[in-house]
């Protein structure tokens, strides 16, 4: 039996990125990003004003109040085209560009309408004045050119999965289209004569299947599509024809039927078919007989069929070859340390993943406690746990209040 790091080893060095597509991009959030994005245009593409006021030259208002002709406006889209002289503002609103000679920015809440007495003549001739009441430094409240980012300026780089802050950025950037990785095919064959699927009529000695839907959200999840080839009976032929489906996946996964029971078919009838097995059974529990193997060109994870199994096995191999597949780092569950709240038993030979809640600190770290029962076959604290402790081969007891290790299980979580 090979260990986790090993098997992990082996899965993704047989795993090649996955081609790429073009797409719009309004459907790109959560895509995988290949190619890196360069900006087209400056942005803001001149210098802007970032408030509702008045353009002005810092130098005539150096002393307030005082009064200045307003020569114009410019609004958001618009412009002031004529050249702006001393003594002079220009009505301007957020978004404009600042007319040529002005360079500062009086917000109107610190103006107000000059009075036809504080200037000679005005309003006598129809023209408009403001009173400047607060001093503004230079360049306050523009945003000069190229404030955010310049043409040619790199954006973002190739390989990111792309997040809604980063659609908006490459909008501004003025990129309509973007290059993904297509999203990784994952086929899910569930095996098993005793499965139903949820809803079907469901007889006294058969159970709902539950992990193919566990293993079809988790794969969504992480961004890669999830195609349910549905349920193998357990025969050859049976399994045969399912298998078939996965022929144009990107990766098979079947659960179930992996060890060598006489109805654990997976690897003798696939075998016959060209399965050729890479490892099988790993130093592990849950999930001892994973199998990972190729199906004439198509990368085959095999995982046992107990739902917990199957879900750590998919947070240990399956969401690092998605990774894979897209072409990025693959994710490796990341270990953090807490403070177990009971005694812990010694571990055997295998490398174990206990199921556990965080039920509060202690000295800053989580307190750690572990399901009583960790049958893995047992869904309901499989779903109300917030992590798991891994425990490597032979680890010595641990007394409540010691420090371990663990596994949060709220993904997507970041590359290390
Ligand atoms: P197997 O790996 O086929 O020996 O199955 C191990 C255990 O997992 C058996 O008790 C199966 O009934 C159960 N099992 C297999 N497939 C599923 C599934 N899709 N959903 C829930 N339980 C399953
Ligand atoms: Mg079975």
């Amino acid at each position: 039996m090979i260990s986790v790091d090993e098997a992990r080893t082996k899965v993704l060095e047989n795993l090649k990125a996955v081609s790429t597509e073009l797409v719009p991009l309004a459907n790109a959030c959560g895509r995988v990003l290949a190619e890196d994005i360069i900006a087209r245009r400056t942005q803001p593409p001149a210098d802007m004003s970032a408030m509702d006021g008045y353009a002005v030259k810092a130098v005539d208002i150096t002393e307030v109040p005082v009064t200045l002709k307003v020569v114009g406006e410019a609004a958001a889209g618009g412009s002031y085209d004529q050249v702006v002289n001393s003594g002079e503002a220009v009505r301007i609103f957020t978004g404009a560009p600042l007319p040529s000679g002005t360079d500062t920015i009086v917000i109107q809440e610190n103006t107000e309408p000059a009075e036809p007495s504080d200037k000679d003549n005005a309003n006598q001739n129809g023209d408009n004045f403001v009173t400047i009441l607060v001093q503004s430094e230079l360049s306050h409240y523009v945003r000069p050119a190229g404030l955010d980012f310049r043409a040619g300026d790199p954006g973002i780089a190739a390989d990111v999965t792309l997040t809604p802050r980063d659609i908006g950025f490459i909008a501004a950037m003025n990129v309509p289209w973007v290059i993904v990785r297509r999203r990784p095919r994952i086929a899910l064959l569930s095996t098993g004569d005793e499965l139903v699927r949820p809803g079907e009529p469901v007889g006294p000695n058969q159970i709902i299947s539950s992990n193919s839907l566990l293993v079809a959200a988790l794969v969504e999840q992480m961004g890669a599509e999830a195609i349910d080839l549905g349920i193998a009976k357990d025969t050859e032929q049976s399994l045969r024809h399912m298998a078939e489906g996965a022929k144009s996946a990107d990766m098979l996964v079947t659960l179930g039927g992996a060890s060598v029971g006489d109805h654990d078919l997976v690897q003798s009838v696939l075998g016959k078919d060209g399965l050729a097995i890479d490892f099988w059974r790993i130093a592990m529990r849950p999930g001892k007989p994973l199998m990972f193997g190729d199906m004439d060109g198509t990368p085959l994870l095999g995982m046992p069929g107990n739902p917990v199994s199957s879900m750590i096995c998919s947070y240990l191999f399956l969401i690092p070859a998605i990774d894979a597949l897209n072409g990025q780092k693959p994710r490796i569950p990341p270990c953090r340390t807490g403070v177990i709240a009971h005694d812990l038993h010694k571990n055997d030979q295998r490398e174990d993943y206990l199921r556990a809640t965080i039920i509060g600190e202690q000295d800053g770290k989580p307190l750690i406690e572990l399901f009583p029962k960790q049958d893995s076959s047992m869904l309901s604290p499989l779903s109300a746990a917030d992590c798991l402790v891994p425990r490597v081969p032979f680890a010595e007891p641990l007394a409540s209040g010691s420090e371990i290790t663990f596994i949060p299980l709220n993904i997507p979580y970041p590359a290390v």
